[in-house]
């Protein structure tokens, strides 16, 4: 029900943190983050309040680092525990994504993945977004995780707001949209994600508004955006000046 991004130079666990936080009026059952750092994937989620993921963070720290993503569940498919939490991970254990909405063809989609021979780990729809991208990466190659996330998009039904990070590119965040919000926050050598403008505003007020089925690559000293074949998208950055 709420997601969080974040690329730039501050520990991108307590930016994450504190966004989700901003985002809790939403409503939710689950919460978990992943970060990036050390050229690894840490994530940590846990069923409950959020300070149920705060008290598994003090347990099991993960390692710092200023590229991550956060998320708040409100379950549609499968039950509200901590395995069907999200971030989901691939296969390699090196693609995390989180999932607002429904992915109307995940059945279609978890059979064919079983078929290849991938393992999934959660009842829910949105993890075979995880191994999709995985395949996805091998086969976009140069085009790495945001040529990943756009093909994975087109085999999507649904509604969905998705953000990616992937090891094997540490300085990056990938956002997808249709039927469902994502705001990019534009900083001063960091960058934000958010299903709301809440998350961020305590760091800017200068924001682009995704359009439909539009995906963004997010790194710190810049913001690009697409449509789901890959053609550049304009972008309307706005200032929010209004109180959330
Ligand atoms: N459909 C996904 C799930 O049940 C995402 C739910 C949400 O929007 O938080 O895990």
């Amino acid at each position: 029900c709420g997601i969080v991004g974040y690329v730039g130079a501050k520990p991108a666990l307590d930016v994450v943190i504190e966004g989700l936080a901003r985002l809790e009026y939403r409503g939710y059952d689950s919460a978990g983050v992943a970060i990036l750092a050390d050229g690894g994937l840490s994530t940590a989620k846990r069923a409950g309040k959020l300070v149920n993921l705060r008290n598994a963070l003090e347990e099991a720290p993960p390692p710092a680092g200023t590229v991550g993503m956060g998320h708040t569940r409100w379950a549609t498919h499968g039950a509200p525990n901590d395995r069907n939490a999200h971030p989901h991970v691939d296969c390699t254990g090196r693609v995390a994504v989180i999932h607002n909405g429904i992915i109307e063809n995940f059945a279609a989609l978890r059979a064919e993945l079983t078929e290849r021979g991938h393992e999934l780990g959660s009842d829910t729809d949105t993890e075979v977004v995880a191994h999709l991208l995985e395949e996805g990466l091998r086969e976009a190659g140069e085009g790495g995780l945001p040529e990943a996330m756009r093909r994975v998009c087109r085999m999507l039904e649904g509604a969905f707001t998705l953000v990616a990070v992937y090891a094997g590119d540490p300085d990056v965040v990938v956002g997808a949209r249709r039927n469902s919000p994502l705001v990019v926050g534009v900083g001063e050598g960091e960058n934000f994600l958010a299903s709301d403008v809440a998350a961020f505003i305590a760091h800017t007020r200068d924001a682009i508004e995704l359009g439909q089925d539009q995906v963004v690559e997010l790194r710190r000293d810049g913001v690009t955006v697409t449509d789901f074949e890959g053609k550049p998208a304009e972008v309307h950055e706005y200032h929010v000046d209004w109180d959330v």
